[in-house]
């Protein structure tokens, strides 16, 4: 592709890291092995997401024979997704290639999405075949989820990828004028287009230490990203509204017809109660819908800076080769 420096470009592996300690020695390890491979210049952007451990030390002390390493460090723990959108914002590179810290995203792939990247296309991602790390109620629920998340936000959003992907400089720049607060970003780079395509990987179990996704991060993630795709969940409160008014209308209809017609009237409070369970439940929970929708706009509307950083730190040993 003609954008591309033909003669050493520099791609920046773009890495949150919250409190990752255990893991970074091996992963420091692995990156060096893999700087020396390649003939492109490598480059690491560390986003540490405000760790309380001796992530940031790690990083500045023991980088195992790795050169080209940068960090910025966020004032407080501000999620995954943001530290991800830090990091897009402030790769110089000629290409970004996001990854996990716990070497579930293997540097050899990031190498074969480099060389599909220097064919000519400008988002590739990694798109997992199995999933030897997660149990099968994990596995089922993402699966489900990517396929739902599809078809409700009729996006053409890849299906089984998480945010292990790189992006060419065109994309990188199209992606900060993305204002958005609550930045889903792999659905955000679907939406961008550009060509698209995807490389094919077994992911493996962490290399150490333990998730920082508990599932009540994963639903909230899952929730945000439907809502800010798709309005359908309100439409949808919408039509079940119309459809309960319509039938509980017809309702009172059949009881006054047997009231004043067969002079039965209907007797039981059983059925009103549960009824009245039901439909106050269902009532809640398009409230809170709606409340979640309400919320993302507060957010939008406060405008606040999406992270603060706290310091910025930057290896000595740089390799000028040919930067941008
Ligand atoms: N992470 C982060 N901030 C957070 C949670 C996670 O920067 O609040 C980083 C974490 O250090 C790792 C990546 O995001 O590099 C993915 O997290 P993890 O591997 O724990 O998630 P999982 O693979 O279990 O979904
Ligand atoms: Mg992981």
């Amino acid at each position: 592709m003609s954008d591309i420096p033909s003669d050493r470009p520099h791609v920046c592996l773009v890495i949150p890291v919250y409190n990752e300690e255990e893991v970074l020695p091996v992963l420091l390890e692995a990156l060096a092995r893999f700087q020396a491979s390649r003939t492109e210049r490598v480059s690491v952007l560390f986003v540490d997401d405000g760790s309380t451990d001796g992530t940031v030390s790690c990083i500045q002390t023991d980088t195992s024979g790795m050169t080209d390493i940068r960090l910025i460090s966020f004032s407080r723990n501000f999620g995954h997704q943001i530290a991800v959108t830090a990091g897009l914002h402030l790769c110089d590179a000629d290409a970004a290639i996001v990854m996990d810290a716990d070497l579930q995203d293997p540097p050899e792939v990031a190498g074969r999405m480099m060389d599909v990247w220097r064919d000519g296309y400008d988002v590739v991602y990694g798109r997992r075949l199995e999933r030897e790390e997660v149990g099968w109620l994990q596995r089922v629920t993402a699966a489900v989820y990517y396929r739902f998340f599809r078809s409700f936000t009729e996006m053409d959003a890849p299906v089984d990828t998480g945010d292990f992907r790189l992006v060419s400089r065109p994309v990188l720049e199209a992606f900060r004028d993305l204002g958005e607060q609550q930045p889903y970003v792999r659905g955000l780079i679907a939406w961008l287009g550009f060509r698209q395509t995807a490389v094919d990987y077994v992911r493996p179990g962490r290399a150490a230490g333990k998730t920082k996704y508990p599932w009540r991060r994963r639903f909230d993630l899952a929730l945000d990203g439907l809502a800010s795709f798709s309005g359908k969940p309100l439409r949808f409160a919408m039509r079940l509204g119309l459809f309960i008014s319509a039938g509980s209308f017809l309702g009172l209809v059949w009881v006054l017809f047997t009231k004043y017609v067969f002079e039965t009237a209907i007797t039981g409070w059983a059925s009103l109660i549960f009824a009245a369970f039901f439909f106050g439940g269902v009532q809640l929970f398009f409230l809170g819908v709606i409340g979640s929708y309400l919320a993302r706009v507060y957010d939008e509307v406060k405008g606040r800076p999406r992270y603060v950083i706290r310091s910025s730190w930057r290896s000595d040993t740089v390799d000028l080769g040919h930067g941008p």
